[in-house]
């Protein structure tokens, strides 16, 4: 399974900068070691740009979607008009779209199920707030996230179009790193959730870490076990950093 190093620029970045990021990036992606595949989440006005500087090398994400084809949902995006634009990719459940936009598991269910059926990759983002870990309830609330928000989502998926992100919600944009037995610990309880609900393709699915990654962290996170990528947010809006990243521990 290769390694998916994933940026996630939030709302950052007007067409210029996207442009010139996504050009750099494109050449990145030429000579990638063949262990590991780039792909990026950018703005929803950024895509198109994106998409069009990238090339083929690099699989481009939106942010989010709405789980409707089409409609009256004034400012909302469907995975067909992701699609549209150029993505392959969508990210689901990132802490700051639950915490911010009161997104919950049944919502995020819906979503992940709706995207999957519309032909987007979904890249499913779980993880636990610090109130939760420090009374012992990191496995409960991991598994109640997947269970919900894998809930519609079919057994016969391809294991390729849904990776998971492990994102401790204290670690994100913190600059507080999860310690290397604490990602070891979540990503263990995420496989083995994996595993019981997909029999046949659990044990190949993608789980990503997140949370504070830098290119002085890289190497030693996607070193360890169970973990199949990272999810770069800060320290990926600078495409040196990025890259740095995206060729972390290559010897
Ligand atoms: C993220 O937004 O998914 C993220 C992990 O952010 P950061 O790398 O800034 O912690």
């Amino acid at each position: 399974m290769k390694l998916l190093m994933a940026a996630n620029w939030k709302m950052f970045k007007k067409l210029d900068e996207a442009a010139l990021y996504a050009k750099e990036l494109a050449k990145l992606a030429q000579n990638l070691p063949p262990d590991r595949e780039v792909a990026l989440f950018a703005p929803f006005t950024a895509l198109r740009v994106c998409a069009d500087n990238l090339g083929a090398s690099v699989a481009l994400g939106g942010q989010n979607c709405y789980p409707a084809a089409q409609g009256a949902f004034t400012g909302e995006i469907s995975p067909d008009m992701l699609l549209d634009c150029g993505c392959s990719h969508v990210l689901a459940g990132h802490s700051e779209r639950r915490s911010i936009f009161g997104e919950d598991d049944a919502f995020i269910g819906k979503k992940c199920a709706f995207a999957l059926s519309s032909g987007l990759k979904v890249l499913l983002c779980i993880g636990e707030r610090l109130e939760e870990r420090d009374k012992g309830l990191l496995k409960t609330v991991l598994e109640r996230q997947l269970s919900g928000d894998l809930s519609a989502v079919p057994d016969t998926v391809s294991d390729g179009d849904l990776a998971i992100a492990y994102e401790p919600v204290w670690a994100i944009g913190t600059g507080r790193v999860a310690k290397a037995a604490d990602i070891l610990e979540a990503h263990a309880v995420i496989r083995a959730f994996l595993e019981r609900r997909f029999p046949a393709l659990g044990k190949k699915m993608r789980i990503l870490y997140g949370g504070s990654v830098k290119p002085e962290n890289a190497a030693e996170i996607i070193a360890l076990d169970n973990v199949n990528g990272v999810l770069v947010g800060g320290a990926s809006l600078q495409i040196d950093g990025f890259s740095r990243i995206v060729l972390a521990g290559n010897a």
